[in-house]
């Protein structure tokens, strides 16, 4: 799946837009994230702290489960905006649950003091070798529907479109 450009600066965009919406009065360290979908639909998020610092949520896993919670559950890409704004480990394994091996992670650094604005691209499997996998491990079925059966059949994968 290659990724338009005009659907990467929309992506993009939504991102920059969230992470004016992060609640991060403790570490002040905003960052924003949208995920497009196989619908072509953009779902974003904000990292939202909390007082008790382990509750915390990445702004990744936000984005993610505003698309499952319309009933998304495959991600084309995935933009996160920040200050040098990898993912966490964490938000990598729940991004992989609804990533194919075409998913693209694109991180957006937007500098600062004498650092311009940088974007990179990656396949989101790059970023997190060895990760967990439910199929594997016999936690999910093996049928057709599920979305973790297409890792395998790269270049096979079918998606309805709206
Ligand atoms: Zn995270």
């Amino acid at each position: 799946m290659k990724l338009s450009t005009k659907a990467v600066r929309e992506l993009v965009a939504a991102a920059k837009k969230a992470r004016l919406k992060a609640y991060c009065p403790y570490s002040r360290y905003p960052i924003g994230a949208a995920v497009l979908t196989d619908a072509g639909r953009i779902y974003t998020g904000a990292n939202v702290e909390n007082a008790s610092y382990g509750l915390t949520m990445c702004g990744e896993r936000v984005a993610v489960a505003n698309a499952v919670t319309r009933g998304e559950k495959a991600l084309l890409a995935v933009c996160v905006v920040g200050r040098s704004p990898k993912p966490c480990g964490a938000c990598r394994q729940v991004v992989i649950e609804f990533s194919s091996k075409d998913t693209w992670l694109i991180i957006v650094d937007l500098g600062g003091e004498g650092r311009r604005e940088t974007v990179s691209k990656a396949r989101m499997f790059s970023m997190l070798p060895g990760a967990f996998d439910p199929l594997e491990a016999g936690l999910l079925p093996k049928n057709p529907q599920n979305l973790l059966n297409r890792r395998t059949r790269r270049g096979k994968t079918r998606r309805t479109r709206r």
